[in-house]
């Protein structure tokens, strides 16, 4: 019996005696509707019949720890979540921010659930705070959303466990709905942050679309019985909207978040086949590696040629990055990362702090950082099942979480897109090469030369320098031919190739194969004494050659050379190439074995061998 009821009783008592017994008879009928409006004001536990108009449909749940793709998240531990967003997901500067769109996500559901919330305020009267608890985890609810009355503060903190307060009656699965009018004391509700003088309340449960209990919706008043059953049915209704709120947000977030991640491998895809170098593949995974995934250090591994079993690091940024740039590595090496390669499977690896092991990232002899805990590598193969891949995309970083499915899920898609672009543009740089070069030397081609000079004495106008033309053949090399056989005739070819290459300055100078046994020099940005002088060094450096040709005597041969000085004011590459053939002709005329310089008339040797 509540206090209302005895002091009714006795009201009726007093009243009878006022009466002098004579009006007894009055007081029975009286005592009984007191006791009848107590047990109506008693809480309610509505029995399973009274579920008629609850939803089923789905409220997103709270998980704990990282947002991952797979568990629907939106909830209000998020909010810790995003507070800490950058170290805790580990985002680079991108475009696509994932924990931006959950944030934006949750923002957009709090404030529906908020709209909600408060039209329920303005519309029932006399109730004090609305509230949705959120499930923390299987049995803890928290405070998820609210609005009240200001001078009385929830407790946004509380966490709702089985048996603690009234609201946790909706944990049950036989409780529907909870509708109280005449509460005595403030305790029971738990969510206040101090002691308010409650008295009604009225809450249904938020069920997911499995219809397990996720939460519950509250509302409660600091007047006697101030909801009734159709507020409750409302409710219902309202924890309906927001499971569905929920539910929807979840799903446009996701899909927003695909959808950004498909453009940007589209735009990837894209610029993949405008691309078509070796080298342009690599700078384009470096970029994306560098939109969409943080690290503290980058490692782009490539295999040199996959038979062999060799490769190179093609790309390292961030912490001793210095050791390993453009380092070699074997397929035997027992490194994490040649490992991804050598597997063609990713690796993934979260070293604890207290880890004193060092697993080696190429081989045993690096410098070993300790401090990077989190490593991810992804491999590129060519074609998606086999057996090696080519590239290896390493991460590493220092932070404590490791790389989030997000992240590698970005990988894993660009991987595939990658591994076809880099196998494409292989194909086309070893067909590009076959025009371009010939097999024998690997030097360019004579059609390939003459474009070469074309665009180099563009670029020498401009600049106002000179160009070198040296025009070689090889001294009586049908001799050769006809005594050592062809094959040895090629090896001669192939020695006076790499000789002349070695003679001049690496990726400026230009050297051609310019017909069987000739070759043809470009000397970029020289003059007349540099130009004669590399001639000189050219002939003397293949004087000094020696064939060993399985005989008594080694083979050796020599080089006659003509050379034409393409000044400012001549124009015509084609006439300077046929001029250095002139001078060359006068070099095989004047007895071989020498250089002579192109001169309008006479042509004189430039150093005459004794
Ligand atoms: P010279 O000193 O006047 O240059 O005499 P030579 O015998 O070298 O005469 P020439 O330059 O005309 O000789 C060209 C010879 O080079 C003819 C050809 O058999 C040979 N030759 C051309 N291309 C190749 C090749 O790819 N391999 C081999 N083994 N021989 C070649
Ligand atoms: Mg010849
Ligand atoms: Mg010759």
């Amino acid at each position: 019996m509540t206090i209302s009821e005895v002091l009714f009783v006795v009201a009726g008592l007093l009243l009878g005696l006022a009466f002098k017994g004579g009006m007894l008879l009055f007081l029975i009928p009286f005592a009984v509707v007191a006791f009848v409006l107590a047990c109506l004001n008693r809480p309610r536990l509505a029995g399973p019949n009274s579920n008629r108009s609850t939803s089923t449909l789905p409220v997103i749940s709270i998980a704990k720890g990282r947002i991952t793709n797979t568990n629907p998240v939106v909830a209000p531990d998020l909010r810790s979540e995003f507070r800490n967003e950058n170290g805790m997901l580990n985002e680079p500067e991108s475009a696509l921010k994932v924990s931006q769109v959950w944030a934006r996500a949750n923002t957009d559901i709090n404030n529906g659930m908020q709209g909600m919330m408060r039209a329920m305020k303005l519309v029932v009267p006399h109730v004090n705070s609305v509230v949705v608890f959120s499930q923390l985890d299987a049995k803890e609810w928290g405070v998820r959303n609210f609005v009240n009355d200001k001078e009385m503060s929830v407790n946004p903190c509380v966490r709702i466990s089985e048996n603690s307060g009234l609201v946790s009656q909706l944990f049950r699965s036989n409780v529907n709905r909870l509708l109280e009018g005449d509460l005595t004391s403030n305790k029971s509700l738990m969510y206040y942050a101090d002691s308010t003088p409650i008295k009604s309340v009225a809450a249904v449960p938020i069920l997911n679309y499995n219809g397990v209990r996720v939460g519950a919706l509250v509302m409660d008043s600091v007047y006697p019985n101030a909801f009734n059953d159709q507020i409750v049915q409302a409710l219902q209704y309202i924890a309906a909207s927001i499971s569905m709120l929920d539910w929807k947000g979840f799903y446009s977030a996701q899909n927003h978040i695909a959808l950004q991640r498909y453009s940007g491998l589209y735009n990837y895809q894209r610029r993949f086949f405008q691309t078509m170098t070796v080298k342009d593949i690599y700078k384009q995974i470096i970029n994306y590696v560098k939109d969409n995934v943080g690290y503290d250090r980058l490692t782009i591994l490539a295999m040199n040629k996959v038979k062999e079993g060799t490769g190179r690091v093609v790309f390292c940024e961030g912490v001793d990055a210095d050791q390993f740039a453009e380092k070699r590595f074997t397929l035997s090496d027992k490194g994490v990362f040649v490992l991804a390669l050598l597997r063609n499977r990713h690796v993934e690896r979260s070293f604890s702090q207290n880890f004193n092991e060092y697993v080696p990232r190429l081989n045993d002899n690096e410098k070993r950082n300790l401090n990077l805990r989190q490593l991810f590598v992804m491999p590129i193969a060519t074609e998606p099942d086999s057996a090696q891949a080519e590239i290896a995309i390493c991460l590493e970083n220092g932070g404590e979480m490791p790389y989030s499915d997000h992240e590698k899920e970005l990988l894993k898609a660009f991987a595939g897109v990658a591994g076809f672009a880099y196998d494409r543009a292989r194909k086309f740089e070893h067909g590009r090469d076959m025009a371009m070069r010939d097999g024998l030397t690997g030097l360019i081609n004579h059609r390939t030369l003459h474009e070469t000079l074309r665009l180099e004495k563009v670029r020498a106008d401009r600049k106002k320098y000179n160009i070198g033309v040296l025009m070689m053949d090889i001294d009586h090399f049908k001799n050769v031919n006809d005594t050592y056989g062809h094959p040895i005739g090629d090896v001669v070819i192939k020695g006076i190739a790499d000789t002349i290459s070695n003679e001049i300055r690496k990726e400026i100078d230009v050297v051609a194969r310019y017909g069987g046994e000739e070759f043809v020099v470009g000397l970029i940005e020289t003059t007349a004494e540099g130009m004669l002088e590399t001639a000189e060094r050219i002939r003397k450096a293949v004087q000094k050659l020696v064939f060993d040709v399985k005989q008594a005597d080694p083979l050796r041969v020599t080089v006659s050379i003509g050379a034409f000085l393409v000044t400012p004011d001549f124009h015509d590459m084609k006439k300077a190439v046929s001029n250095a053939d002139q001078a060359l002709y006068r070099a095989k005329e004047g007895g071989r074995n020498q250089v002579i310089r192109f001169e309008e008339e006479p042509c004189e040797p430039v150093a005459p061998e004794a």
